[in-house]
């Protein structure tokens, strides 16, 4: 590229000026890496500077719903915009806002999840969450219950509470000694082996429904998640869910916790929940949660918490507009195909691959662990990154995904066909018979 092209400018610029996150500086600003510079989406598809086309093969790090720049949400955005952009939601409220409270609770079982909290991304519904709870128990008598139970490799966004009650070493041992009190369990079992002594002083549970995501896509036996509702049940412990990867239609339903038929005490809400267009968070509480901050004209039991931009309504108008579309175009009907067209390919894929070692499968999300010799025993050694080099091979064939470690992630939007799932696996495939030593 000619040093005065537009492009080669914004390299420079970027590489001399930006600072991106979970991303190594030192290689990002090397002369050798070639930034992608994306331009437009169109359904699954983004297109970079120069007109290479890519199939959003992880749904733009897990928030696309009904694909890029669908007209339903633009024209949302479009008309909020040109009437409020935002408003106060400290003394003042707006419609999208309102609406959008109501869309969401009336997904849920009656007089169930009855309340919502807006906040600005996944690591913000947690804090939300999180402190609802602590509080919670304060104001019901129960100030020594100030403990969160967690699992093992779990992820719950980069805020500093969020961060603490994570379990995934790379990103969390920095902060390991900081924020919450927090009991790590490996599994359910591991719960119920707790000493009565820590459930007395535990104020909740959290959990990533059905699959953690950035542990590499790893699935919770199914049967899990309703035990847990059981067994909180059981222990008076509140349940706290993080759909903020689950929700809105990933794993075949729109939330994961429909699958067990669990509702939980509080539930945290993001990425999908704007169908991947602007950011957006809610904490979705029951009635008990909200009623124990209702206290007395003397005695307020106030929530002090929020951000400038809670309640946003260009971001609650595209939410509304992507729910809304969930019943357009009956989306949610289209998936159990589309998950079997995934499951096929990958399995064909698998069969003849002597790489892939594990698939793992929710909805449309995939994790495929790839190692040497496609057993479980061999894995490539960290410093390889063998699953960074397949996703940036993948996307000289027109598929854009990132990798954990070595686990590669398949992770369309719902508006995918079942030819562009075929030919994204078929991209997997090749870059990896490409980049992996046989
Ligand atoms: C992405 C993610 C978060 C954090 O959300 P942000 O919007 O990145 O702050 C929290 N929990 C889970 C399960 C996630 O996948």
């Amino acid at each position: 590229m000619e040093p005065d092209h537009p492009a080669s400018q914004l390299v420079r610029l970027d590489k001399t000026r930006l600072w991106h996150p979970f991303t190594p500086m030192r290689e990002w600003c090397s002369d050798e890496h070639q930034p992608l510079i994306l331009t437009k989406g169109r359904g699954a598809w983004l297109e970079d500077l120069e007109g290479n086309r890519y199939l959003d093969g992880n749904s733009s790090i897990w928030t696309n719903v009904h694909g890029h720049s669908h007209p339903h949400i633009v024209a949302a955005i479009q008309r909020q915009a040109a009437s409020l952009a935002h408003c106060s939601f400290l003394g003042s409220t707006n419609e999208p806002a309102i609406r959008l409270a109501a869309a969401l609770v009336d997904r849920f079982p009656q007089d169930t999840l009855t309340r919502v909290f807006y906040s600005d991304d996944g690591s913000t519904a947690m804090e939300c969450a999180l402190r609802l709870a602590l509080q919670f128990r304060s104001h019901t008598g129960e100030g020594r219950r100030n403990r969160f139970l967690v699992f093992d490799q779990a992820y719950h966004g980069d805020t500093l509470g969020a961060a603490s009650l994570g379990g995934l070493p790379l990103f969390h041992e920095p902060v390991r000694d900081l924020g919450y009190p927090v009991t790590r369990v490996r599994s359910l079992a591991g719960l119920q082996a707790l000493p009565a002594e820590v459930l007395d002083s535990t104020a909740a549970v959290v959990l990533e429904p059905l699959v953690q995501g950035a542990a590499g896509m790893r699935l919770w036996p199914p049967g899990m998640l309703s035990a847990l509702r059981a067994w909180c049940d059981q222990h008076d412990v509140l349940l706290i869910l993080d759909e903020v990867l689950t929700g809105f239609g990933r794993t075949g339903t729109l939330f994961a916790c429909q699958q067990e038929n669990v509702v939980p005490d509080l539930l945290a809400l993001a990425k999908g929940l704007s169908g991947g267009t602007v950011p957006l968070g809610a904490t979705l509480v029951t009635e008990r949660i909200f009623s124990a901050f209702l206290g007395t004209a003397s005695a307020p039991l106030t929530f002090f918490y929020g951000h400038s931009y809670t309640g946003n309504p260009l971001a609650c108008s595209a939410a509304l507009a992507s729910l809304e579309i969930f019943d357009l175009e009956n989306t949610l009907d289209r998936l159990p195909r589309l998950t079997q067209c995934l499951q096929d390919s990958l399995e064909t894929w698998r069969q003849r691959s002597t790489h892939v070692s594990d698939l793992r499968q929710c909805g449309l999300i995939a994790g495929i662990d790839i190692t040497r010799d496609g057993s479980g025993g061999n894995p490539f050694p960290p410093a390889m990154r063998m699953g960074a080099r397949v996703c940036l091979a993948a996307r000289k064939l027109g598929l854009l995904t990132r990798p954990i470690g070595d686990t590669l992630v398949l992770m369309p939007p719902l508006c995918v066909t079942e030819r562009e799932i075929q030919d994204a696996v078929h991209a997997l495939e090749q870059a990896t018979q490409e980049v992996c030593p046989n």
